[in-house]
């Protein structure tokens, strides 16, 4: 088709893993470039919706975050209805939270009608001395799979805009 594009893309795009990840800012130090320390929202489901660029096309990303809804039950069905890609979460420094990987994918597949792109985002990377997930580890698990993979640091900003432009990319050109 050859029509002029003038439509606007919006993604619904989910943050998911287990609570502590770093979830929360990831989404601030992507959309306001802030981090914090210490604090945590107020309980309840809370997006922001970033403006992108792909191709010259402009895409909102309606980012979407748990706000410590998983530290109680499970994350409800609104949450995932519509997604249609997801940062699966985890920090390199607990395992238990790599061990969880598994059991959020399934829950977004569960709650999904969609094919989900997933991003596997192994976070606070600048934590070297206390890491407990290999780089490796992380790699063969989103391969196995079928995730993308990337480590981040919200803290030092590492990568965090590139894990977001990754899933953009990856659900636009499978439009
Ligand atoms: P959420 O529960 O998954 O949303 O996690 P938060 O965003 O609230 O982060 C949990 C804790 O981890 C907070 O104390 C953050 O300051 C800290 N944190 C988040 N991201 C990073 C990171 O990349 N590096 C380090 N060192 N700490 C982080």
């Amino acid at each position: 088709q050859t029509q002029q594009q003038t439509e606007d893309y919006l993604f619904k795009i989910v943050l998911i893993g287990d609570a502590a990840v770093g979830k929360s800012n990831l989404l601030a130090r992507f959309a306001r470039d802030e981090f914090h320390a210490n604090s945590k929202s107020t309980i309840g489901v809370e997006f922001q919706t970033q403006k992108m660029e792909i191709n010259n096309k402009e895409v909102k990303a309606q980012i979407w975050d748990t706000a410590g809804q998983e530290r109680f039950r499970a994350v409800t069905s609104a949450y995932y209805r519509g997604a249609v890609g997801a940062l699966l979460v985890y920090d390199i420094s607990r395992r238990l939270t790599f061990d969880s990987v598994g059991r959020w994918l399934n829950e977004l597949q569960t709650h999904s009608d969609m094919n989900v792109v997933t991003i596997l985002v192994g976070n606070k990377c600048d934590l070297k001395e206390g890491r407990e997930v290999t780089t490796a580890e992380g790699k063969a698990l989103a391969e196995a799979q079928g995730m993308f993979f990337i480590e981040t640091s919200a803290l030092d900003s590492s990568n965090v805009n590139a894990a977001f432009q990754k899933v953009v990319n990856e659900i636009y050109y499978i439009l």
